[in-house]
């Protein structure tokens, strides 16, 4: 903690009037030492596809692109690397949207069942490459108040992970009802599962429980992070309840708008 004090003006040194300035300087330095991980965080993650990117046109340039096949797989490999970069980019625009955001915008009522509906369509062909099902399990008539393109982003992004961590001929299953005033929405998963001693960093940035397996299953690493945003931005909470090799479920919990 800094004390200064600060004194008013003509005054000398030996005047006992003043005022004590006191800041929490341990707060502060925490969240410089934050930022400066967070960029540190993302010109690595930003650094890695276009080395990758860079690497792949050098070969081609040195002959490779005229053998038909191995360009074609180069070319291909390029491609996902700018895809990469191109959804981590929207995601920390999203995020630092999100983040300096006090309260959301765009208001209004939809009915959440609809709404994963919406969201099922945009994930269907994701899922049936690895034959999972989804399951709309959400109950009939809950409504909601909020930023409708927010909630399916939250929901996306709990469903997507839970495809892309799932097995073979697994199930994500959403459910949505009312409980004491709030909206609950849970996402559940047939999955691979999250080992306990991970699950409290899993919100942090760029946070991730195997780096390999997920860069390779082409996450961000902020998914996790935007959902609980949205969820603080209107003030809900959220909750995992995770069995390694059996699966997991989010589950969150937002107050009633309506
Ligand atoms: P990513 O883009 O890597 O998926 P997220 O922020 O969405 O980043 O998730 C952070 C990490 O949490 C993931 O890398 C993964 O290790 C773990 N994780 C998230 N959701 C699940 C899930 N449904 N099942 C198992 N692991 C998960």
């Amino acid at each position: 903690v800094n004390t200064s004090p600060i004194r008013p003006k003509n005054s000398s040194p030996d005047n006992s009037g003043g005022i004590v300035f006191i800041q929490d300087i341990t707060k502060v330095r925490k969240l410089e030492q934050l930022r400066t991980e967070f960029v540190s965080n993302v010109t690595h993650e930003l650094k890695t596809p276009i080395t990758s990117i860079r690497g792949f046109i050098e070969t081609l340039k040195n002959g490779s692109i005229n053998n038909p096949v191995v360009a074609e797989r180069f070319l291909e490999i390029i491609d996902i690397e700018a895809e990469r970069l191109h959804e981590l980019i929207n995601d920390i625009l999203l995020l630092s949207e999100i983040e300096t955001k006090l309260k959301d915008t765009n208001l209004e009522s939809f009915d959440l069942r609809s709404t994963v509906e919406d969201v099922f369509k945009v994930m269907q062909n994701i899922a049936k490459e690895k034959n999972i099902s989804l399951n709309n399990n959400v109950r009939d008539k809950v409504m909601m108040k909020a930023n409708i393109n927010r909630m399916k982003q939250l929901i996306m992004n709990l469903v997507d992970n839970g495809i892309k961590y799932n097995l073979q001929n697994g199930s994500v299953s959403v459910d949505g009802y009312r409980e004491e005033g709030k909206v609950v929405v849970s996402v559940k998963d047939t999955g691979i599962g999250i080992p306990s001693s991970h699950i409290p960093r899993i919100f942090e940035r760029f946070y991730r429980v195997d780096r390999g397996r997920s860069r390779g299953m082409g996450g961000t690493g902020l998914g996790l992070s935007i959902v609980k945003h949205i969820v603080n931005l209107y003030n809900g909470d959220i909750k995992v309840n995770s069995i390694v090799g059996e699966g997991t479920e989010f589950i969150i919990k937002i107050p009633s708008q309506e």
